[in-house]
């Protein structure tokens, strides 16, 4: 059983039945709906067969809706590109979006970006393959020095170096396809580029008046995002945090990526948040049917970090080996999970506790990983909560997270080391649940006679946050 989960984005490379059904079936346990291409029709369309695919197949699949946010883009050249050399001056043009760019300048659709920038600054061009010096402000336009040259090409994004662009996380764009979010029954929906946890909390205002339950992710992708008590503002107000590496790179550089996603990472499971790291981790398998020696070491060292997922862009979702690219970072993950620096830990230790149910996940991970033969932890659960709490400890047994709800299942999809299964104890006697649970478990092929397992529940069914009780039993 594989721990950490693998996000898959759908594109074109994705969308024959086919291909979705294989990669479904080599490991793609949330699939993300990138809002930045296509129409909400192509991602309902998307969805449904998501859904279809996961149901044929009797797979426990999460859908995650990723908002394009206020990504700050160059508009179109004469001829479609152009090619910048170094001490050339280019003029970028807030004033008029329909004027055509050639060597001299380009158009943006952002008028803020001139107030937004002063003399000296830096702007970043195609993930920072060029770059720009702020020379001279003059009223919508800005007056640039090419500072590294290059080819550009229509409709490239801008990140400012350093960060301190005012643009708000959620636009116009965004509140519509929210509605589509709702629409698909989105199990996450994820915010580009927020700068404090109002825009989180703002954004599950929207989608709470949507009528979406949609667990929040906040892509961490911009400087400022990632100043400490800016931080943890951030994680608290979301479900899930990105290690958006692609935006965040050029906004803070490469060299501080490193032991910025290694923080991050910590602080949301110190938090009780999961984690996703993003970004270029099998890029060469694009258009390579294997991964370099460096992509190998980039996804295990995120398993070691402690993500809960790692996820695949351009990959999948334009790439010529969608599905050899799932299986090649499952056996990796695999692998990497082997290493007992992933199973053990002394985290949160020391900590109290208020909680019950919490405290109970917690003995449960001290039991599990001090007591000798246990094969699993078996959880009844109706929000999720307890097995999430519990996939924050590092541990190398599996956690079966049994519900009688459809959403907590799929949610659940995300979560390292969860297996979730739909399970409904609502449905029997309550003296017959137990024994219930366990064989429907053996039934399985998840346990075995003999096998020593820790068993959570609530002893009153049906409610959140009830659980209070931990057994240690033996499969019969
Ligand atoms: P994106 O987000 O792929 O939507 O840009 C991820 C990132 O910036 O790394
Ligand atoms: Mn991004």
């Amino acid at each position: 059983m594989r721990r950490t989960k693998i996000l898959a984005t759908l594109g074109p490379a994705t969308d024959s039945e086919t291909t979705l059904e294989n990669l479904l079936l080599a490991g793609a346990n949330v699939v993300r709906l990138n809002f930045s291409h296509g129409s909400a029709q192509d991602h309902i369309k998307r969805a449904e067969l998501v859904r279809h695919c996961a149901e044929k197949h009797q797979l426990n699949v999460a859908i995650l809706v990723d908002l394009q946010g206020p990504k700050i883009r160059i508009g179109r050249f004469e001829n479609d590109s152009v090619k910048l050399k170094e001490g050339d001056t280019f003029v970028l043009d807030a004033s008029d979006e329909s004027i055509m760019g050639n060597e001299q300048g380009v158009s943006i659709a952002y008028p803020e970006l001139p107030r937004d920038c002063k003399k000296g600054d830096i702007l970043m061009l195609d993930d920072g393959r060029i770059q720009l010096r702020v020379e001279s402000v003059d009223g919508l336009k800005l007056n640039c020095q090419v500072r590294v040259g290059g080819k550009l090409s229509n409709n490239k994004g801008i990140n400012k170096q350093g960060g301190g662009l005012s643009a708000p996380a959620l636009t116009d764009k965004d509140r519509a396809d929210i509605k589509t979010a709702s629409e698909i029954e989105a199990d996450y929906v994820a915010v580009s580029f927020p700068k404090t946890g109002d825009d989180i909390r703002e954004a599950r205002e929207l989608l709470e008046a949507a009528g979406s339950n949609a667990a929040i992710v906040a892509k961490i992708e911009r400087a400022e995002a990632v100043i400490h008590s800016t931080l943890d503002d951030i994680i608290e107000a979301s479900d899930a945090v990105m290690v958006a590496r692609g935006d965040l790179g050029v906004e803070i550089g490469d060299a501080e990526l490193v032991g910025t996603q290694k923080h991050i990472i910590r602080r949301a499971n110190d938090l009780n948040r999961l984690v996703i790291v993003a970004t270029q981790m099998m890029e060469s398998m694009i258009t390579s049917t294997m991964p370099t020696r460096a992509e190998v070491f980039d996804v295990a060292n995120s398993v070691l970090d402690g993500a809960d997922a790692v996820m695949l862009s351009a990959e999948t979702a334009t790439g010529e080996y969608p599905v050899e690219v799932v299986r090649a970072m499952s056996r990796i993950c695999v692998g990497a999970e082997k290493n007992p620096m992933a199973q053990l830990t002394d985290h949160r230790m020391s900590r109290k506790f208020e909680r019950t149910d919490e405290m109970i996940a917690m003995a449960t991970m001290y039991t599990a990983n001090h007591l000798g033969s246990v094969k699993a932890i078996i959880c009844l659960t109706e929000s999720g909560d307890t097995p999430k709490w519990m996939s924050r400890i590092s541990s190398s047994l599996p956690i079966y997270g049994l519900t009688r709800r459809k959403p907590t299942q799929r949610k659940m999809a995300l979560f390292k080391g969860v297996q979730a299964l739909y399970f409904d104890s609502t449905a029997m006697e309550s003296n017959q649940v137990n024994e219930a649970a366990i064989d429907f478990l053996k039934q399985r092929g998840a346990i075995c006679s003999g096998d020593r397992v820790i068993y959570t529940k609530g002893t009153q069914m049906g409610l959140h946050g009830a659980t209070n009780a931990l057994m240690i039993l033996q499969v019969p």
